[in-house]
């Protein structure tokens, strides 16, 4: 197989078209058999529940080349099965699970030579999603779906080194206490928008977003999950039923205590905490883990003792570890690889 002629290692975290993508249709209450197309353009109603109602789901992962050469992806079981909960919350019909694993493999197939290769950094991003199509105007879920499934090849995502973030205390809220802050739908991300425009334009790189009902409790950033080290060394992770469950920080609980046999506890962890904290980092597909360096609370800044220039040494090992079975240099547990190829 050829792969394209792309500058892989300098490649952003941008769309860039590919050859193939996956679609299928939901209508009478069943979904056809689903077909891979060339055509990268969806053409629905102008009243389509997804327009008018923001009736949609998605779900982000990677796939990339192992060191002997095989093509991977990282669990993607656990997307399928997230996209099923995301969709029962937004009553939407649910996308066979197998059925959705059978879809990311045809489609990451079908676009093989936008895989990069090993060693590059640089990885086939795979975003499946779906959403209302038929015209809604009452409000009420729609009778028809679509689901599709692009990829694109994203780029290194530590271009020329790690850069720990600074990230603020935001004083607007990412979800609702029973709200929809667990499934992964573009609804909480428009919401998102105003928060993540005015932090940048202050200078930080992110907002930490607080439980919603007290204010007093950490949850997550606008597309990542928190990860803590205690100063004697334990792991600690927020845990709320307003975070969307993050497959990365999932992984990254198991091979602490399986891997690095570190202590972990997930748990509620207070604002007022952070400040005895040593290292910490934001869990997601796109980085696995970006080292956080300070976080700002209304001028009060907390910084960690891993500094701004590199990873904490446990932050670190992680990092290595995970990337290190995902790219087949550690051993995997049970299920976690999934080959295409
Ligand atoms: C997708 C997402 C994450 C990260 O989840 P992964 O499965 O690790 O990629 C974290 N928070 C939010 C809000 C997300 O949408």
């Amino acid at each position: 197989m050829e792969k394209k002629n792309i500058d892989w290692g300098n490649l952003g975290f941008g769309y860039v078209q590919t050859d193939k993508r996956y679609v299928s249709n939901y209508k009478d209450g069943a979904w056809d058999e689903g077909t891979l197309t060339s055509d990268a353009t969806v053409v629905i109603s102008e009243c389509a529940g997804v327009l008018q109602y923001a009736q949609t789901v998605f779900e982000g992962l990677k796939a990339y080349t192992t060191e002997d050469g095989h093509i991977v992806t990282f669990r993607p079981d656990l997307n399928a099965a997230r996209l099923k909960s995301s969709a029962e919350r937004l009553e939407m019909p649910v996308f066979p699970e197998d059925r959705f694993i059978d879809a990311v493999v045809q489609t990451v197939a079908a676009n093989e030579a936008y895989v990069p290769p090993y060693g590059s950094g640089a990885t086939l991003y795979i975003r499946p999603y779906m959403f209302g199509s038929n015209p809604v105007i009452g409000v009420k879920p729609a009778d028809e779906y679509q689901f599709r499934v692009f990829t694109t090849p994203v780029g290194p995502y530590f271009k020329g080194g790690v850069k720990p973030l600074t990230i603020r205390v935001s004083d607007f809220d990412r979800a609702a206490p029973n709200g929809t802050g667990h499934i992964k739908a573009g609804l909480n991300y428009a919401m998102s928008l105003h928060a993540i425009v005015s932090a940048h334009n202050e200078g930080y790189d992110e907002n930490l977003y607080l439980d919603p009902a007290t204010r007093t409790k950490v949850e997550e950033t606008g597309g990542a999950n928190f990860l803590f080290v205690t100063k004697d060394g334990k792991v600690v992770t927020p845990k709320s039923n307003s975070i969307l469950p993050s497959i990365t920080r999932r992984s990254l609980v198991y091979v602490a205590k399986k891997y690095l046999g570190l202590e972990v506890e997930e748990r509620e962890v207070y604002l007022s905490e952070l400040k005895d904290m040593a290292e910490c980092g934001l869990c997601g597909t796109a980085a696995v883990i970006s080292p956080v360096g300070k976080i700002v609370d209304h001028g009060k800044e907390i910084c960690f003792p891993s500094g701004m220039t590199e990873m904490g040494p446990i932050t670190k090992k992680l990092y290595d570890t995970l990337t290190g079975i995902q790219m087949g240099r550690i051993e995997a547990p049970e299920g976690w690889i999934k080959v295409i190829k």
